[in-house]
């Protein structure tokens, strides 16, 4: 702890954190030095006694990497967040403690960075590893990717964790090494390119280099140094008949500097084009750095005038800047030796994209943030792998390929990202960003243009929605929606909005039964009293549910009814007493009635277990129809006499019944339900599909049934499918 209190005081300073302080002095002389160090203090409290692999406390690397994200010219809150990066995953610092004392974006970013950590592999054999390195590889690249696109400076901070890390890679065992050079090369250093951070990506390119081909990296490096001895004096005759040119030419304060060639890129040129050393030329460049863009121009042209231009080889990056924002002018010279000579122009602010990438965005002089435009251009960057050769691996196009054939990623105006199944639609971004939303969405802009909602989305793109209020959904979505999500959340609405219309129609009905019975639906279909009567039938709360169950036909209106007169009796004898006396006590039949002929009523089909009564007709046998019939109640009132009470037990006979399913119309639906029909033992004796608007369907299906409880319970089932939204017993009543 004294360590701690003492390093705010002068002198007795780290050197790394000496270093880091005056970077950031040197860049911004305001900056608020103070809450660095409140950081630094509470990283080296908190990695108090714990060491690196090299021996060196642990404190060291948040301070190294902290100077790198530094020297990238990033902002405070980057370096401060830097210093923080390793505190919540290897200490007993929480993020809590992080977000009180530094606030709630530093606390972002460290979580950021945290949650980037990839899991050790388990052991396993050679392929296993092999595919689980793929699997883990795509998995942390989408997080990455994730994080990347809600702040791009936690990837920053994480490429600078790793480049520390390799800078120090000596001090862990070989095999270690190699895995960690191999990640780097596959996924870090594309990834920097990807960012425009050339600075980080060379350095990590050499680096992996170093490790996996010690010898070819010592021989080049030989090379490199030797050829440069020997052309060194034919770059410094020409950097100074450039310089007498540009000073001529009024352009003084043009600095002229000359650059080796990065090591890793000239064993890829060895290597993979076969190019033998001694025919790479370019091993040198010069790199010439002005204040105006037209100024490139200008000195591109006195370049040209001192030496002859080798054909076909310009190009104009300023006027077709790369897709990473990279802007310069490259063009190859006979120099004054003869040999060829790669020359670049190009602006200050051009140099520090360059070299920074999108780093340079956040650096202290540009402001805090990028403003939206640019934000645009680094989506579009960050998702679109698609056309990528440059800058990626063959490994990191591999996992992004497998990433992006299933994920898309797209933003909220605000800037959150989401990731959704491949082929979404801005329906399916609706729901998942809440499914209220999903339901009032009318229209949709991708990218500030209106789209039509089928439209599927694009990695990168901007999505907002319209809405309105009283928006209904509507059925087609269901025909282009592609997460899950969206897919359950439309039907249950389709399926609550088509209760609603059950329940009207089994409200309609059941009153209309009431009335049949003398009894009047005033007195007891109020919500209360309704209450009490629905907990008498299974699945049902309340007066809805007993609506919506007879609507649907799983309960008959008759049997409610009667269930009704029961209740009445119990709880209102009064009321009971005022009705009309229900029918006498019933004839008992099964099969025949007293060897009388009976056939069902084709108005009603009714089943045994219902209740029924007979028609006597003169010589064609008796007719049984429902109690509460309405062609029987006709008859009652015409030719009561001929009316019996029956009472009808189930003998094993089967019977028809007509069902009515009304569904979306999917492949494999009339599959689903045939197999609930032969699971339950259901004879089906015809079955008609017919395609409606609106992308659903309407089966018609006669099953035969023993009687009524055997029939609920296969309406339940069918009624249960995921893409049914009603299924109804038809009566021709
Ligand atoms: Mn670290």
């Amino acid at each position: 702890m004294a360590i701690v209190t003492e390093t705010a005081g002068r002198g007795d300073v780290p050197d790394g954190l000496a270093q880091l302080l005056e970077t950031i002095r040197n860049q911004r002389p305001d900056a608020d030095t103070e809450r660095i160090l409140r950081a630094y203090r509470l990283a080296e409290r908190a990695h108090e006694g714990q060491a690196r692999r090299s021996g060196e406390p642990y404190i060291t690397h948040p301070v190294e990497v902290a100077n790198i994200v530094a020297s990238l010219h990033m902002d405070e809150d980057s370096v401060v967040a830097a210093l923080l990066h390793d505190v919540v995953e290897d200490t007993s610092v929480s993020l809590e403690t992080v977000k009180a004392d530094f606030g709630q974006e530093i606390a972002h970013m460290v979580g950021g960075v945290t949650k980037l950590k990839l899991n050790a592999l388990p052991d396993a054999t050679d392929r296993q590893r092999a595919a689980a390195e793929t699997a883990r590889a795509a998995e942390s690249l989408r997080k990455m990717l994730l994080a990347m696109a809600q702040d791009v400076r936690v990837m920053v901070i994480k490429l600078a964790d790793r480049l520390h890390n390799m800078r120090t890679l000596a001090s862990l065992p070989p095999e270690k090494q190699v895995r960690i050079a191999n990640e780097t090369l596959d996924v870090y250093a594309p990834l920097a390119a990807r960012l425009g951070i050339w600075q980080v990506k060379w350095q990590l390119e050499d680096l992996a280099f170093k490790t996996l081909h010690p010898h070819e990296f010592q021989e080049i490096t030989e090379r490199v140094s030797k050829s440069r001895h020997q052309r060194e004096e034919e770059l410094q005759t020409a950097t100074h008949m450039l310089r007498t040119s540009l000073d001529e030419r009024g352009l003084k304060s043009a600095s002229i500097t000359s650059r080796p060639k990065h090591l890793f890129s000239i064993f890829n040129k060895i290597v993979k084009q076969e190019i033998p050393f001694e025919e790479i030329y370019d091993l040198q460049a010069m790199r010439v750095i002005v204040e105006e863009s037209h100024e490139c121009y200008l000195v591109l042209g006195i370049v040209h005038e001192l030496w002859l231009p080798m054909p076909g080889l310009f190009y104009d990056y300023i006027a077709m800047p790369k897709p990473n924002g990279y802007q310069s002018l490259h063009t190859k010279v006979i120099g004054p030796g003869g040999d060829p000579l790669e020359i670049q122009i190009r602006t200050r602010s051009m140099h520090e994209i360059a070299e920074y990438g999108v780093a340079a965005h956040y650096s202290y002089k540009e402001g805090k943030k990028v403003e939206s435009g640019g934000f645009e251009n680094l989506r579009r960057q960050l998702f679109d792998w698609s056309s990528d050769s440059r800058t990626s691996s063959d490994f990191l196009r591999t996992v992004t390929t497998d990433l992006f054939s299933e994920q898309v990623f797209v933003f909220t105006p605000k800037g959150d990202v989401l990731d959704l199944p491949k082929e979404s639609t801005a329906v399916d971004f609706a729901f998942r960003v809440h499914s209220d939303l999903g339901l009032k969405t009318v229209g949709a802009r991708v990218n500030g243009i209106m789209v039509p909602l089928s439209t599927t989305l694009q990695n990168g793109d901007v999505v907002e929605l319209i809405t309105r209020s009283n928006a209904q959904p509507s059925l087609d979505w269901m025909e282009f929606i592609k997460s899950a999500d969206a897919r359950s959340k439309l039907r249950n609405y389709f399926r609550k909005r088509n209760r609603a219309e059950s329940v009207a129609r089994g409200k309609e009905a059941f009153e209309k039964g009431l009335r049949t019975a003398g009894i009047d639906p005033k007195l007891v279909t109020g919500e209360d009293r309704m209450k009490e009567f629905a907990k008498l039938f299974t699945h049902c709360e309340n007066a809805q549910d007993v609506f919506a169950r007879i609507g649907e036909g799983l309960i008959s209106v008759q049997g409610a009814v009667e269930k009704m007169r029961g209740h009445l009796r119990e709880t209102q004898p009064e009321t009971y007493l005022k009705l009309r006396a229900p029918s006498k006590e019933a004839t008992i039949v099964a099969g025949g009635i007293d060897n009388v002929m009976f056939r069902r009523a084709k108005c009603c089909s009714p089943l045994p277990g219902e209740e029924v009564q007979g028609y006597v007709t003169r010589g064609r046998g008796i007719i049984i129809h429902g109690r509460m019939c309405p062609n029987a109640m006709r008859l009652a009132e015409t030719e009561s006499e001929r009316l019996i009470p029956l009472e009808w037990p189930e003998d094993g006979t089967v019977y028809p019944v007509e069902l009515k399913v009304i569904c979306l119309n999917r492949q494999g639906l009339l599959m689903d339900i045939s197999t609930i029909l032969g699971e339950s033992k259901t004879n089906v004796s015809g079955m008609t599909v017919r395609t409606l608007a609106n992308h659903t369907a309407e089966i018609d299906a006669t099953v035969e049934v023993r009687d009524l409880t055997q029939l609920q319970a296969v309406m339940n089932k069918i009624g249960n499918i995921s893409d049914v939204i009603s299924i109804l017993r038809v009566m021709r009543g």
